[in-house]
């Protein structure tokens, strides 16, 4: 109780510079989760939309914990303040928008609780973050690393990325997000059965949550032109730029697209297509030793009777 008083004290009080800044919020980064999952707890109450359920502990937990890392971000640039205050105001700004994601239905669905969750949990994780090509669009590391322009070290990461991902990272994400291996094992039938048609709603949701988690990092969010992606893509800096920002915008992963990959511009933008696993070990080795493979192709009708290959 001692210790939280202190933590309410610091952060209470102004912070001149950027540096305080990082070390009292690092000092304090369990307080600052607490309050903020009490905060928004609070705000979904208040809004008419909590439960006391499991599910809604879980909504609150995400929020928050994406709300926390806006604020980390952010508040460097809003110096001097008082850290607890910008932190609620950033949580209230974040439930005075006209249309928080939560309040769409559709992503209530299986597939739409996949693909928030997916892409929520790229924001704060490098493994689902290179995952999300995969996923999104059945990029494998070596397109990747093409697309992006990455050097030996950044392409070195990609793989790593991959690994972990397929090893440990899936599999908490998917318990993370609350997908059932039913509803998983239903997905992977329909789209077996039908792969259009999987595809063709996720291409309708995947901008809109996209955009949604954009803003969680500011400084990752403006889109470019294409003459700036060119520019961009072809020096040797703004790594993170790339990774993230191209990860996040359907419109710019086009302009890299044509840029790097030289595709024919047939279509507005590049394929949606869902992968619900991670990329099978086969692949992962035998794309780390060619860098082949364009990653596009279809998903075998037999994942529906065994998924032994994820
Ligand atoms: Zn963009």
């Amino acid at each position: 109780m001692t210790d939280r008083r202190a933590s309410a004290g610091r952060l209470g009080a102004i912070v001149p510079t950027p540096e305080d800044f990082d070390r009292i919020t690092a000092d304090a980064l369990p307080f600052l989760l607490d309050h903020a999952i009490a905060q928004t707890r609070r705000c979904l109450r208040e809004t008419g939309q909590w439960a006391d359920d499991i599910g809604h502990e879980k909504l609150a937990v995400r929020i928050a914990y994406e709300l926390l890392e806006r604020f980390l971000v952010y508040g460097r640039t809003e110096l001097p303040c008082r850290p607890l205050f910008l932190l609620e105001s950033v949580i209230s700004k974040h439930f005075s928008q006209s249309e928080p994601l939560y309040y769409q239905k559709d992503l209530l669905s299986p597939l739409g609780r996949f693909l928030d969750g997916l892409v929520s949990k790229a924001v704060v994780s490098r493994d689902a973050l290179m995952a999300l090509y995969y996923h999104l669009y059945g990029l494998t590391q070596g397109p990747i690393v093409k697309l992006l322009g990455l050097g030996p070290s950044e392409c070195h990461r990609v793989y790593k990325n991959f690994e972990r991902w397929r090893r440990c990272g899936w599999e908490r994400a998917i318990a993370e997000i609350g997908i059932t291996e039913e509803e998983l094992r239903q997905l992977e039938c329909s789209q077996a059965l039908d792969p259009a048609r999987i595809n063709v709603e996720a291409t309708r949701l995947v901008p809109m949550i996209q955009a949604h988690y954009r803003r969680s990092e500011p400084q990752h969010f403006p889109c470019l032109t294409r003459q700036q992606w060119e520019h961009l893509l072809t020096q040797g800096s703004g790594y993170d730029y790339r990774v993230w920002h191209l990860a996040m915008c359907r419109d710019c992963l086009w302009h890299a697209y044509t840029i790097r990959l030289a595709r024919q511009i047939d279509q507005p933008s590049p394929p949606i297509a869902v992968h619900f696993h991670p990329m099978p070990k086969v692949r992962l080795v035998a794309s780390a030793l060619s860098l082949g493979g364009n990653g596009n192709e279809k998903q075998l009708p037999t994942e529906c009777l065994s998924r032994s290959s994820a």
